[in-house]
């Protein structure tokens, strides 16, 4: 427990409840995992305790896109 550490840039620190690493340490993967919400990734802390994170998903820049292929008209494909 203990209140979580605010740094200067507005950051909430929150470290291991048992050991207090801080959680931006990750001192061990176990393993990560791709779901809908995001990815999951288990953590083993310094301690022995095992972390369960997940990162959201974040809108990324669009770096191709194909316009024009896809036309809005009901026209049977042509031939
Ligand atoms: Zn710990």
């Amino acid at each position: 427990m203990g209140t979580p550490e605010t740094q200067t840039d507005g950051s909430v620190v929150d470290g291991c409840p048992r050991c207090g690493w801080p959680e931006n340490e990750i001192y061990q993967v176990l393993s990560r995992h791709l779901t809908s919400e995001g990815v999951v990734t288990y953590t083993r802390c310094a301690c022995g305790e095992v972390q369960v994170r997940v990162q959201p998903y974040a809108a990324g820049r669009v770096v191709a896109a194909s316009c024009g292929s896809s036309r809005d008209d009901s026209a049977p494909p042509g031939r």
